[in-house]
């Protein structure tokens, strides 16, 4: 530790200088720029910027919610909502959840919709509410997903990224052969897959599973309610982490479940009531309600400014490809023109073989504007390697990275990659 500390403070002072150099729009995102050990990590300390002052909104909430009289409270205990708004008691829904879900449900022509504490809880809560024996899964699902099926000992059965409505078929066919029930399998999508993006036929999987009488459930996290709306395509139910995008600055840990079926969004909320996972801070809910709105402009200019970096990343020499659906030379492209038309800030970068891995490492840790990280959808650029568990759907060879394309202006990033590179990758370059 003792060792650590000046290194940091030196890195500090170089983003520091870096920034003094760039634009406004990108200084706003990234000053004051904090000792990470000082503020544990978290990108929005107390006042930094218009992001940490927009942040500020919203109550405190409470547990207890207060009735005027007895009749008041018996029937507001019967139906689990209070005449305000909210639960009968404010731990599993305050009105400020309430509210959000009515917006989230009205973007997606949901029934309804409920909001968990992330977006894995929305995963697992809307699992848990149909205890199905299999669930057939992308291989590109998002990885702690496998972790939580292994753990409910629920059977995994994976089908390709980026699968065709044939293969597909004949999966389910056989999967149908020992999980015969509605309730006993469940066909889950993600699209495009996690760390790859791969996306399969999206219209042929969702036909196959109606004909076959399941359940389909899709994480709509990449696209969010603004690029795809899984219900309009036939899907039952759809999760989101909106940690992500809905939410754009990291401060939103939150997930939802937005069911098309009264049936389905019973079962869920009896989940949710039984458990007491749906307690979400009504600060988390009440900028969620706010960011909503902007998701569609920080989209945009999410997706923008990757196209830029996808750019610069095939004109160097020690890339042999970018895993981007966004790319006519994807072998998904058509599907995404249909489905998605336009990206995110999301793209994959695969190094070349020969390469040594500490140097692809030593150009992460050269960067000033991207910051290592998990998760990904807020104002700042952030960068990881790719680690993906695949059966059935081989990775490129190669270092892989997963970047992030932030809210900053794109010259300061270009720059940014062009100065790690030089530094780290020179001789290769
Ligand atoms: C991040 C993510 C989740 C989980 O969201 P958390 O809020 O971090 O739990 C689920 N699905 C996908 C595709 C994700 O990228």
């Amino acid at each position: 530790m003792a060792g650590k500390i000046p290194e940091i403070l030196i890195k500090c002072e170089a983003r520091r200088a870096f920034l003094a150099l760039c634009s406004p729009a990108t200084r706003r995102l990234h000053e004051p720029v904090s000792d990470p050990y000082a503020v544990c990590g978290h990108p929005n300390p107390a006042g930094l910027g218009d992001a940490g002052r927009f942040s500020q909104t919203g109550s405190w909430g409470q547990s207890s919610v207060l009735f005027p009289k007895l009749g008041t409270y018996r029937a507001a205990d019967k139906c689990g909502r209070a005449p305000y708004g909210g639960a009968e008691y404010g731990v599993p829904l305050t009105p400020e959840a309430d509210a959000v879900c009515r917006k989230m449900a009205a973007l997606h022509k949901g029934h309804g919709a409920v909001i968990c504490p992330s977006g894995l809880s929305a995963i697992a809560t809307t699992i848990d509410a149909f205890s199905p024996q299999a669930v057939l899964i992308p291989d590109n699902v998002y990885g702690p997903m496998l972790r939580f099926l292994n753990r409910r000992r629920i059977k995994q059965i994976r089908y390709p990224a980026g699968v065709g409505a044939e293969e597909f078929h004949s999966l389910l066919v056989k999967a149908r052969s020992e999980y015969s029930l509605r309730d006993e399998l469940i066909v889950y999508i993600e699209a495009p897959g996690s760390g790859t993006f791969e996306i399969p036929d999206l219209d042929g999987i969702i036909a196959i599973a109606q004909h076959a009488k399941l359940r389909t459930i899709m994480d709509n996290t990449w696209a969010s309610h603004v690029r795809f709306r899984p219900l309009e395509h036939g899907i039952d139910i759809v999760v989101q982490a909106t940690t992500k995008y809905e939410g754009g600055y990291g401060d939103t840990p939150s997930g939802m479940v937005i069911a098309k079926h009264p049936q389905d969004l019973q079962r869920i909320a009896d989940e949710l009531r039984a458990t007491g996972n749906g307690a979400v801070a009504p600060t988390t809910c009440s900028r969620l309600y706010h960011r909503i709105d902007s998701t569609e402009e920080r989209l945009n200019q999410h997706a923008d400014t990757a196209a830029r970096l996808i750019e610069w990343f095939l004109q160097q020499p020690f890339v042999t490809g970018v895993l981007s659906p966004t790319l006519a030379t994807s072998p998904y492209h058509e599907r995404f023109t249909r489905y998605f038309s336009k990206g995110n800030g999301l793209f994959s970068v695969a190094f070349r073989p020969d390469l040594p891995a500490k140097h692809i490492e030593a150009f992460v840790d050269a960067l000033n504007l991207f910051w290592v990280a998990e998760s990904w959808g807020g104002h700042l650029s952030l960068v990881l390697p790719v680690h993906a568990n695949r059966e059935v759907t081989p990775l490129p060879e190669g270092y892989i990275l997963r970047f992030h394309a932030g809210l900053e202006d794109y010259r300061d990033l270009v720059r940014d990659l062009q100065q790690a590179a030089e530094a780290a990758l020179g001789e290769e370059g």
